[in-house]
C-alpha cells in the first residue's frame, strides 16, 4: 500500500542552521518542529528528511558523525513525542570545494535534483504525487517539483517570499512551520494521506503506481495539446465520425451493399489519417 510523505529539509527548516553542523551538541530544534511533525504523522503522512550534507565532501564532518547528529535529532524529537520515519542525505559535492575525493561528484541525490525523494519513493513505496516537500530554499521546491510532489517554502521575509511566489516550482509560501503544515493538510486529497489501494494485492499496487504516474504527468502537463497535427487529427476524427454515420445510413437504405461498403472503407481511411496525426502530435 503506497503512503504519501512529507519530505522535510533539515537545516533552517526543522533545526537551527549555524552553518555546517558538525557535532551532535549543535543540534537545536526550531520552535514548532516537533508539533509540525506530529500533526503530519497524525494525518497519515510519513515524515522523511531529505538533506544536502556537503559538509562531508568539504571535510567538515564524516558520515558516522552525521549519524550521531541525526541520532541526537531523533532524541530531541522523541522527548516531545515526535518522530522521523527516515532520513536521506547527500554527502556529495562537485568541484574543488569538495576536498574529500571520495565525495567529489555531481550527484543526482543533491537538491535541487530529486534523487533523494525518488530513492525514498522506491524504497518505502511512497506515492510522490500525493506527497509534499517542505523547505526554506528554492532548491527544496525544485527537488520536490522534479519528483512530482507539491511544495511549500517557509520564508519569514516578505520580500523574499514575494520573489519565491513567482517561481513555478513553489506551490505555497508561508511564514512558519505551523502554516506549512496547514497548507499540506488543507490541500491534500483527503484527510488521510494513505492512498486507497484497489484490493487484489499485486494488481492493486500496479494500478496504484499507474495512477500515481498519471497524476504526476497531469500535474506537470496541465496544458491542452493545441499543436497543428493534433488539430488536423481532430478534424479528420470528426470527418471519420460523419462518414461512419453516412455509411450506416447507406446500409439501411441500400439494395446493394457495394456502395455502403465503399463508404465504410472511406471511413476507415479517414480514421487512419486521424490516428496518424494523433501519433505525430504525441511524439512531438
Ligand atoms: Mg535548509
Amino acid at each position: 500500500m503506497a503512503s504519501a510523505a512529507v519530505f522535510w529539509d533539515r537545516d533552517r527548516t526543522l533545526i537551527e542552521d549555524p552553518g555546517y553542523i558538525s557535532s551532535r551538541d549543535q543540534v537545536r530544534l526550531l520552535p514548532g518542529a516537533a508539533e509540525a511533525l506530529k500533526r503530519v504523522s497524525a494525518a497519515g503522512f510519513e515524515n522523511i528528511i531529505a538533506t544536502n550534507q556537503s559538509g562531508i565532501a568539504r571535510g567538515l564532518l564524516d558520515e558516522p558523525t552525521l549519524e550521531s547528529i541525526h541520532e541526537r535529532l531523533r532524541e530531541l524529537l522523541a522527548a516531545e513525542g515526535a518522530s522521523i520515519d527516515a532520513i536521506y542525505y547527500c554527502p556529495y559535492l562537485p568541484g574543488d570545494e569538495a576536498v574529500v575525493e571520495a565525495y567529489r561528484q555531481d550527484s543526482d541525490l543533491r537538491k535541487p535534483r530529486p534523487g533523494m525523494l525518488l530513492k525514498a519513493s522506491l524504497e518505502r513505496k511512497i506515492d510522490l504525487a500525493g506527497s509534499w516537500c517542505i523547505g526554506d530554499s528554492l532548491r527544496d521546491a525544485q527537488a520536490g517539483r522534479a519528483a512530482g510532489c507539491r511544495t511549500v517554502i517557509i520564508e519569514p521575509d516578505p520580500a523574499a517570499r514575494a520573489e519565491l511566489r513567482r517561481r513555478k516550482e513553489v506551490d505555497f509560501t508561508v511564514t512558519s512551520l505551523s502554516e506549512a503544515v496547514d497548507a499540506v493538510l488543507n490541500h491534500s486529497r483527503s484527510s488521510s494521506a494513505r492512498t486507497e489501494t484497489i484490493p487484489g494485492t499485486d494488481t492493486g499496487e500496479t494500478l496504484q503506481e499507474i495512477l500515481s504516474f498519471l497524476r504526476m504527468v497531469d500535474r506537470r502537463q496541465q496544458t491542452v495539446d493545441v499543436s497543428l497535427p493534433a488539430i488536423v487529427g481532430m478534424l479528420f476524427q470528426v470527418l471519420a465520425f460523419v462518414a461512419l454515420i453516412w455509411a450506416v445510413f447507406g446500409f439501411l437504405n441500400a439494395d446493394r451493399f457495394s456502395e455502403p461498403m465503399l463508404r465504410i472503407l472511406f471511413t476507415i481511411a479517414l480514421q487512419l489519417v486521424a490516428m496518424t496525426f494523433f501519433l505525430i502530435s504525441s511524439r512531438r
